[in-house]
């Protein structure tokens, strides 16, 4: 390990296995970069679950030594801190961005072979920052944590957070809060934003250079297939529309699904104002300042889409040499991401009632209970729970209309020879009981915040480790706030 201050004993290595391919690209791509000295590192949050998979062990370390680490203040042998330049719609609106407060030390290769990158959010200025301090603070990176551990047991593809470790220097936002760094493990952070950034750059040798890098990592089953361009755009497109159909069929919300913000391997990337919805309703917005809400629930398949036609005009110069044939190539893809978006959204809702078989009426099955949902503003996590845990349902199901289509739903488990017992063992591993709360995330952020008191945290987090098991810890993390329809998140900063 290089340690960056002579005072400290040179750690001994953790696991870390660096393989920096990123850090090799044209430069055009990236700006060196270091985390920043910073006065008190202690540990919030250790993932050691996600370390064991990763390979590393902090268990011979001490704490000082594991916050010393986590907070990029000694660097792991073999790591090349970069900063990543990027593009992105935002809102609609073009700019160029590229990482403000995040830095990545390189890609780790896990003991089964994956390459991972390994980021800091909140180490400190970039040559991206602009008029950002480079930093964040507590509640945000905490938060992060438990949604982005929260997904990945809800088996939706997502980044993943090793540890959130405390800088003991403020930071300064609307009051002074506790500073913090995340580290953040994904598949890559290589986002539809970093395609537009190459393409603007007119360079298209680097495009191709850089398509054929993200292949190689992402989706190396298309290195040597004839039309590898368009079956690239294809297979980004569908593994989009996989996902946002299960941010649907969970009821989760991102909030802020700007095109540097949408990662090419199809995880779920930067947790800022994101929240799971509880009243069934499509209007659903959580963010504060997304007044039209044109990132609500009902609209996220329509906006990934539109997200996807940013990527494939990105990609034009690839898909053919004549302008007008490339571009009815990407016309046809992108148009593709419907029926793709549904195919996957109604396999999963018939998953969700412990359907089977496929019959021509489950969509009207399916929407009827969902306009039953939103008409009597019934929970969506909760309906689909009770209904996979057997009857007798509470009184909130006390209703003709629900009476009739709950008669409904069990004829046509008959028609395809499914005892309600068995379907509801299926449903039970598709519907969770419990999901972050609202509520119960912001009460388990203000004690970590306020008292430095990570005992509730430690407790949701381990409630939502398992949310398809019903479990008596889970009492009190199942309800939604009786009126939680006024709940707004903030940018994450
Ligand atoms: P986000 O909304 O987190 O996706 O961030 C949008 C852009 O703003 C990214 O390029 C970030 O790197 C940058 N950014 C956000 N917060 C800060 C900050 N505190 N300092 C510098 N850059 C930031
Ligand atoms: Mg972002």
């Amino acid at each position: 390990m290089i340690d960056r201050h002579e005072s400290q004993p040179a750690q001994q290595n953790v696991g870390w296995q660096f393989d920096n391919t990123y850090a090799r690209l044209p430069e055009l791509l990236i700006a060196p970069a270091q985390p920043i000295a910073v006065r008190d590192p202690k540990v919030s949050i250790l993932n050691t679950r996600l370390a064991e998979q990763l390979g590393l062990d902090f268990g011979g370390q001490s704490p000082d030594a594991v916050a010393r680490l986590l907070s990029g203040q000694t660097l792991p042998e073999g790591s090349e801190p970069i900063a990543q330049a990027y593009a992105g719609h935002q809102y609609a609106h073009f700019t160029m961005l590229g990482d403000g407060r995040a830095i990545l030390l390189g890609e780790h290769r896990t003991p089964e072979g994956r390459l991972v990158d390994i980021q800091f959010k909140g180490s400190g200025p970039t040559l991206f920052s602009r008029r950002g301090d480079g930093r964040a603070a507590l509640g945000p990176m905490l938060r992060e944590y438990v949604i982005s551990e929260a997904m990945h047991a809800l088996d939706i593809p997502t980044t993943r957070s090793l540890a959130v470790v405390t800088t003991g220097e403020p930071v300064y936002r609307t009051a002074q809060l506790p500073g913090a760094v995340l580290t953040r493990v994904a598949a890559s952070h290589i986002r539809v934003g970093t395609f537009e950034y190459v393409a603007r750059s007119r360079a298209e040798i680097h495009l191709q250079e850089f398509a054929d890098y993200t292949i190689a990592r992402h989706y190396p089953e298309l290195i040597d297939i004839p039309e590898k361009y368009r079956e690239f755009l294809r297979a980004v497109i569908d593994r989009q529309a996989s996902l946002i159909s299960k941010w649907q069929l969970i009821g989760f919300v991102h909030g802020v699904m700007n095109t540097d913000n949408m990662a090419i391997s199809g995880e779920t990337i930067d947790y800022g104002p994101c929240a799971f919805m509880n009243v069934y309703d499509p209007e659903t917005v959580f963010s504060s300042i997304d007044h039209n809400g044109r990132y609500a629930y009902g609209n996220q398949p329509a906006i990934a889409q539109w997200n996807l036609a940013r990527f494939a005009e990105s990609l034009l110069p690839l898909l053919a040499d004549d302008q007008q044939e490339a571009i009815a190539i990407a016309t046809a893809e992108i148009e593709a991401f419907v029926p793709r978006y549904q195919h996957h959204w109604l396999s999963g809702m018939r998953q969700k009632l412990g359907l089977q078989t496929v019959e021509p009426e489950d969509l009207d099955l399916i929407q009827s209970l969902l306009q039953w949902m939103q008409t009597t503003r019934a929970d969506f996590t909760n309906t689909f729970r009770d209904l996979s845990e057997g009857m007798p349902l509470s009184a909130c199901y006390e209703d003709a209309e629900f009476e009739t289509w709950r008669t409904r739903w069990q004829q046509r488990l008959q028609r395809e020879g499914s005892s309600l017992d068995a379907a509801n063992i299926r449903m039970r591993k598709v519907n969770p009981a419990v999901i972050p709360r609202n509520h119960r995330v912001e009460e388990a952020l203000q004690a970590a915040e306020d008292h430095a008191d990570l005992s509730r945290l430690e407790r949701l987090l381990d409630v939502l480790s398992a949310p398809f098991e019903t479990r008596d810890e889970m009492a009190g993390y199942r309800e939604p706030l009786p009126d939680d329809g006024t709940y707004r998140t903030f940018c994450g900063t």
